[in-house]
């Protein structure tokens, strides 16, 4: 068998010396890297991925039109990709849910994470039997009906919707699809339940897949730091915070997003879950002009959520991306009381952990403000981190206290 693949599968010979990081085992393989091209591989086609002196490195798939010319499958030369591999790939990935995830904590995990649970590209998000999927690379694309059938056995999901309908396919020539997949879906929203706390995920209209389950974890952080506070809530979305801060005792929570449906969904959240309207405000701005608002109106605060969306994607978005995290952190912390908290985030990938430390710390010698870093924030553990693949860390928080 493996005689045959050997000699009809396409291969890529990487230049010498560029076959170091997939030693370490790293999964992408840059367009710079390749030295040649042999057979005639197409879109999502898989290669063999071999270093300048012939050796094998790595099973991959083939990406013409992206930068990231091949994502490994395998690097064992024994298990090219097919259906067993990707079933065992996420088989392995439902086993690390169930072991780090209580069920009594939601019905509403990641259950696939692209690179770091072996599958580069694919996103699987369950949302109360509701799997919404997003097939985000070529080699993803050609093995889609597979995944999705080996989702669909494995999940227990009464419905698969598709939202591949993200700018990140573009990057791999890929057009925008998104519809139902697999069984059948009741009109309307989907209910979730995340630390006690009811929510509506519109998995299709929402953002992304229709919820932000890499908060979880720090939204129950809020929860049991919110009693007796007056909260400002910025980039809101759904109400995700607010209603964690409200239910874990906040005297007040002003919430802010640009997005109207957000707002709404927001609203509804409040009332399915019959929490006091009159401790929740929500406003529809741009949070760079409102924290500026706020603070000539004198507003003050004593616990502060930054939640943006992701300000720098890749490195060379980071300076731009630099000068919004301080901004807005900046103008957060001088409308943070003595005593008070401040859970500042970053999700994007071009934007290091340290990094992330010093802008913050920037912002705050702006603002005159002294912060105990009470904690450093990750994303929930149905977000797993590879070591290998360091780019699968993308959310970064701190909390941090106001003396
Ligand atoms: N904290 C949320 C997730 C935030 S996602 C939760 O726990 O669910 C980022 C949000 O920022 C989105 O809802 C998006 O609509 C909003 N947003 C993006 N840019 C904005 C801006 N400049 N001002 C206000 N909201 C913005």
């Amino acid at each position: 068998m493996h005689a045959t693949s050997r000699m009809s599968a396409p291969s890529l010979e990487l230049k010498a010396g560029r076959e170091r990081s997939l030693r370490r085992r790293h999964p992408w393989v840059f367009s710079g890297a390749i030295e040649k091209v042999r057979g005639s591989p197409k879109s999502g086609d898989t290669v063999e991925l071999r270093a300048s002196d012939g050796k094998f490195l790595a099973w991959a798939a083939y990406s013409p039109a992206s930068q990231i010319r091949a994502r490994v499958w395998s690097f064992d030369e024994d298990r090219p990709p097919g259906a067993d591999l990707l079933a065992e790939r996420i088989g392995a990935a439902l086993a690390l849910r169930r072991a780090a995830i209580p069920l009594r904590a939601t019905n509403a995990m990641r259950l696939i994470h692209g690179e770091s649970d072996g599958v580069p590209g694919l996103v699987a998000d369950f949302y109360a039997g509701v799997l919404v999927v997003q097939v985000l690379s070529a080699g993803c694309e050609r093995w889609r009906d597979a995944l999705v059938e080996i989702l669909r056995e494995k999940s227990g999901c009464s419905a698969i919707y598709e939202r591949s309908d993200t700018e990140a396919r573009e990057l791999e020539g890929l057009k925008p699809r998104s519809g139902l997949l697999s069984g059948s879906m009741a009109d309307g929203p989907v209910r979730i339940v995340e630390n006690g706390i009811e929510y509506e995920v519109d998995v299709v209209a929402g953002q992304k897949t229709g919820f932000y389950l890499d908060q979880r974890d720090n939204r129950a952080r809020v929860q049991r730091l919110a009693d007796g506070r007056e909260a400002l809530n910025c980039f809101c979305y759904t109400g995700g915070f607010a209603l964690a801060a409200i239910s874990g005792g906040a005297r007040s929570v002003l919430s802010i997003d640009g997005s109207g449906p957000a707002l709404e969904c927001a609203q509804r959240n409040l009332a399915l879950n019959r929490m006091d309207a009159d401790r929740a405000r929500w406003l529809e701005a741009d949070v760079f002009d409102a924290l500026r608002k706020l603070r000539s109106d004198g507003g003050q605060f004593d616990l502060i959520v930054l939640d943006p969306p992701k300000f720098a994607p890749t490195p060379k978005d980071a300076e731009r991306a630099a000068r919004g995290y301080k901004d807005i952190n900046l103008n957060a912390l001088r409308l943070l009381r003595r005593g008070g908290l401040l859970a500042t985030f970053s999700c994007s990938g071009g934007i290091s952990r340290e990094l992330f430390q010093k802008i913050v710390a920037g912002a705050a010698a702006d603002a005159g403000a002294s912060l105990v870093l009470r904690e450093r924030l990750d994303a929930a553990p149905d977000h797993p981190v590879l070591m290998e693949f360091p780019e699968g860390e993308y959310l970064k928080g701190l909390l941090l206290e106001r003396r």
